[in-house]
């Protein structure tokens, strides 16, 4: 068994790896995909120390970084099952087999819900963005819009606006569904339309990036079209962790795992670190930082609990 079993490879799992590795435990990671979602990154400026990288470049440093180190990496294995309780925390594996850990440290992270429409995936780093806080530069003095009028969608409207040229905050239903408070502050802003009861129905590109989007009028089903640089979808993010439901480990009714500040979940020995939590704000910066207390707070359970 390991002393840290990390499930997840991303920022928040290589962070975790590369602090328990470097106590002199036995430290192993499953991850479906190392990387995670820096992979689907394009440009990164906000990582701090480095000026400006690419998503893929950093998951290469993240993989050479923990590889200096003496770590069990099972690279594209899904795990499906937690049992916990015993002397060991287990993890079974989609192939079957069984990972076992003195402590686990849950890593999974999250994925943006998707409109699943034409042009959003073709346009995605060209254009079509979910997270206003990395990309929300890129877009300096253009016009954009924002899919969703949830608390997410507001915000990103009103952080949006001081950035860019113009934002068209659209959303599906009749009315937004964002803190009053926030569609106030939405309203007052000069450089802002919101347009309800309409459906985001395409991305259109000019093969290179995005240049409008298309939109029905659920009132009249009329299409239109805004001309625009950037889409921004704020629809929801998705916590990893429909493996964990019945495992015991305790969710927000988003599906986030629970964490304290120390990065323990409700099960004792079972940590958890990055976008899969409920730690506010998902930055890669942030899930590194998290990974790292996490696996600190894991070698701190295991002097305590642990035989020599
Ligand atoms: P993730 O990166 O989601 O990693 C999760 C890991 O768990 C992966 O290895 C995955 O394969 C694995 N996994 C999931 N389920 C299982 C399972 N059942 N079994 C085994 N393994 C599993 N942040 C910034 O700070 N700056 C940016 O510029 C930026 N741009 C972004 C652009 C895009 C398009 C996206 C999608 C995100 C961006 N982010 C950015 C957010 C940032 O990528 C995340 O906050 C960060 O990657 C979270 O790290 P994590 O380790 O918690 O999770």
């Amino acid at each position: 068994p390991f002393d840290v079993l990390i499930v997840g490879g991303g920022p928040a799992g290589a962070s975790a790896a590369i602090y328990s590795a470097r106590k002199g435990i036995r430290t192993g990671i499953v991850a479906d995909r190392f990387g995670g979602q820096v992979m689907d990154t394009m440009g990164i400026e906000n990582f701090i120390s480095v000026k400006a990288t690419e998503g893929p470049k950093l998951a290469a440093q993240l993989e050479e970084h923990v590889k200096t180190y003496d770590v069990d990496i099972m690279d594209g294995q899904l795990a499906e099952s937690l049992k916990a309780g015993g002397e060991y925390t287990e993890v079974t594996l989609k192939n079957g087999a069984t990972v076992r850990g003195k402590t686990v440290l849950l890593a999974t992270g999250a994925r943006w819900r998707e409109l699943n429409i034409p042009g959003e995936r073709e346009y995605v780093g060209r254009g079509v963005a979910y997270c206003p806080h990395c990309d929300g530069p890129f877009f300096k003095g253009k016009p954009v819009a924002v899919i969703g009028g949830g608390n997410s969608g507001v915000e990103a409207a009103i952080d949006l606006a001081g950035i860019v040229k113009h934002v068209t905050l659209i959303e599906f239903q009749d009315e937004l569904r964002a803190d009053d408070v926030l569609q106030r502050k939405l309203r007052s802003l000069p450089n802002v339309d919101i347009i309800t009861s309409a459906q985001t129905t395409e991305v259109n590109g000019d093969g290179n990036k995005v240049t409008s989007l298309t939109y029905k009028d659920r009132k009249t089903e009329e299409l239109r079209q805004i001309d625009l640089d950037g889409v921004f979808v704020q629809i929801g993010l998705l916590p990893n962790t429909d493996w964990l439901k019945g495992s015991g480990v305790e969710l927000t009714r988003f599906g986030e795992i629970e964490i304290d500040t120390h990065g323990r979940t409700s099960l004792p020995g079972v940590f958890a670190a990055g976008d899969v939590t409920t730690v506010p704000y998902k930055q890669i910066v942030i899930a590194m930082g998290e990974g790292s207390k996490a696996a600190l707070a894991a070698f701190d359970h295991l002097i305590r609990t642990s035989a020599p």
